[in-house]
């Protein structure tokens, strides 16, 4: 059996270092999260990096716009934040409205001020390896937890299943960065399972329930499920139903069960070490976010 990689543990552990940290700063470090709209499952996301701020001593405040807000709107809150010097971090939490640009908005966020880690500028830094580079949440996420559970990245093969900005990238180039040779998976691979299997570790961020199962994996592997996936409690009880076993993993959310990419039952008896979803990369992210915003005080308080 493997090895639970639990994010809660290195989140906890990351939250009391900011704490104490913190508490010795002249001034709190402060995150807007701009939130547009009302999307159900970003309330969630923002109430925990609300509560969290909460826990460390950080200030957090939420700017939430109606839906219609205009991209020129938008553009001049921005502008104000990233003049504003008691504000440290600036994110705007995705989805956005479909008639908003994006790709535009974030770039007008000051690369000191992003951290999402998401602007050009920061993500050519982390290309370059440099170390101003402010690095994704989730990313970064991922290679604290392999570090806290001391999975050895150098020399080792990696593969990445999923290549976007957010998450897939900036992990394929962390782990290369720290001396993995790196594969990556996407949606456009012909044979998913010629990548992953001989990888040493295989860290998955599809947004696809059980697309990596037991054919894709091998003994010793560490496995990062980044996926965060809901799906019906009663059509996760039928799978498991004719497989003829119990997957005891997902969470109950009334009907509504949380899964990551990984079909965790099936895995977990192969592998030498895997996180659970929820609980595994989840709580890292937020961690990380944090861990972000101190670093971006620093920087802007020199
Ligand atoms: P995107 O939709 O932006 O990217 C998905 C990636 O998966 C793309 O690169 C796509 O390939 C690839 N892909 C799609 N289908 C397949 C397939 N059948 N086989 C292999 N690759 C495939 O998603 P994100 O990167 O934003 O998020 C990925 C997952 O991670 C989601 O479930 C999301 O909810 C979760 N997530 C979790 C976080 C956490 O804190 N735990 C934080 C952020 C995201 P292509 O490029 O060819 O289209």
């Amino acid at each position: 059996m493997a090895k639970i990689l639990d994010g809660k543990v290195v989140r906890d552990q990351i939250q009391e270092n900011l704490k104490s940290i913190i508490q010795n700063l002249k001034s709190k470090p402060k995150l807007v999260i701009i939130q547009v709209g009302d999307n159900p499952e970003s309330n969630t996301y923002i109430g925990q990096k609300i509560k969290f701020g909460e826990r460390i001593g950080a200030k957090v405040d939420l700017q939430k716009l109606p839906a219609d807000v205009s991209q020129d709107h938008l553009s001049s809150i921005i502008h104000n934040l990233n003049s504003t010097p008691t504000i440290h971090g600036i994110i705007i939490q995705m989805p956005i409205s479909e008639h908003l640009n994006r790709e535009k908005l974030i770039e007008l966020i000051d690369p000191k001020k992003d951290v999402d880690g998401l602007t050009n500028t920061n993500q050519k830094l982390l290309e370059e390896n440099n170390p101003n580079a402010i690095i994704p949440a989730t990313a970064k996420g991922v290679i604290s937890i392999l570090n806290f559970y001391k999975i050895k990245v150098s020399g080792k093969k990696a593969t990445v299943v999923g290549r976007s900005k957010l998450v897939g990238a900036p992990v394929a180039t962390l782990l290369k960065n720290l001396g993995a040779t790196v594969e990556i998976g996407h949606s456009k691979t012909p044979d998913l399972t010629a990548v992953t299997k001989p990888a040493d570790i295989i860290v998955v961020a599809v947004g696809k329930p059980n697309l990596i199962s037991k054919e894709h994996v091998s003994k010793g592997q560490a496995i990062v499920d980044v996926g965060i996936n809901v799906v019906e409690r009663q059509q996760e009880t039928s799978d498991k139903r004719q497989e003829g076993k119990e997957n005891k993993r997902p969470m109950a959310n009334g009907k509504r069960l949380l899964v990551g990419d990984v079909n965790f039952s099936e895995v977990q008896p192969i592998v030498s070490a895997i996180t659970p979803v929820p609980g595994g990369i989840g709580p890292m992210t937020v961690a990380s976010l944090f861990e972000n915003l101190l670093e971006a005080y620093k920087k802007q308080d020199d």
